[in-house]
């Protein structure tokens, strides 16, 4: 059976982004989108709408949007599926207008050297958090523009801790927190750039190819027993941003015991005393350990 290429399933990804590579072409979908969901729109309504000079311009480009894009019955056009997601994206503003935030200060000690010197940044979707004392990059992680435009600084920082925990369990929960496609989880070696650590947590979709990336302390400190450790020594967790919580950012209290099968053990402490958890390559937590009287509260 020779295949169907007028499906729009059957349209390669080149080809559907290169239909897109026109002002034109997403000014009709962007028409599309404004208007009235439910009735589609005529022919010359939705050219009425659309700012070209001539008809058969404005038909070529319509028509390479149809069928992927652009649904044509009868009675007129509408998105499908795709075409409401684009829209929605353009909306969004995911392909213009980054908004960049010059370097502020914010509330917080420095996981480094203790001070209360911290400021966080925006450029170039990338939401970075230096310390002004000891110069340490705390966390420097790809955001996407949403997250920050139309919020105030304090704002995006608040929004920016909730998204980055969001992220994190949708993806440890098998849901790409892009595309909702099947996530699996592995522990990568080749995410030094991104984090302080030299192996980490992955998830990855297999549909987007989105990779989801996070340290075995912040999966760690997820674990019922560790919040109860944590709170029953009145030192909750949740008093502190996750970027002055050491476990979560850098190695000093993470140690990798083995390396083929992965077995890390990330140590907390709390009013004197430790909790040591043991993570395996499946990134579950396989033994929580509470030992009293073994060092210093990380607070
Ligand atoms: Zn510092
Ligand atoms: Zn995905």
């Amino acid at each position: 059976m020779p295949p169907h290429a007028d499906r729009p399933g059957d349209l390669q990804s080149v080809e559907v982004f290169s239909s897109l590579g026109d002002e034109n072409r997403l000014a009709i979908v962007g028409a599309l989108h404004e208007h009235d969901d439910a009735t589609p729109m005529s022919f010359s309504t939705l050219y009425d709408h659309v700012d070209v000079d001539d008809t058969g311009r404005f038909n070529y480009h319509l028509s390479q949007l149809v069928p992927h894009f652009v649904a044509k019955r009868e009675e007129g056009y509408g998105l499908t599926g795709a075409g409401r997601r684009l829209a929605r994206a353009v909306a969004a503003g995911t392909f213009t207008d980054v908004p960049r935030l010059e370097p502020f200060a914010i509330d917080g000690r420095c996981y480094a050297c203790g001070d209360d010197a911290l400021e966080a940044s925006y450029d170039d979707e990338a939401f970075a958090i230096r310390c002004r004392h000891c110069d340490e990059l705390v966390l420097d992680v790809h955001v996407p523009p949403t997250v920050v435009r139309g919020r105030s600084p304090s704002e995006v920082v608040d929004a920016f801790e909730r998204w980055s925990k969001l992220q994190v369990d949708q993806a440890r929960h098998g849901i790409c927190p892009d595309c909702g496609g099947a996530v699996e989880s592995a522990v990568a070696t080749d995410v030094a750039s991104e984090i302080e650590f030299d192996a980490a947590p992955t998830f990855t979709c297999s549909v987007c190819g989105r990779r989801a990336v996070t340290s075995v302390g912040a999966l760690a400190a997820r674990h019922p027993a560790v919040r109860e450790f944590h709170d029953e020594r009145g030192e909750s967790l949740d008093d502190r941003r996750y970027w002055e919580i050491d476990q979560y950012v850098a190695g000093q209290h993470v140690e990798v015991r083995s390396r083929d099968p992965w077995l890390f053990c990330v140590s907390f402490y709390a009013a004197g005393d430790a909790c040591h958890v043991e993570i395996d390559g499946t990134l579950e937590v396989v033994r929580v350990e509470i030992a009293g009287g073994e060092g210093p509260s990380d607070v």
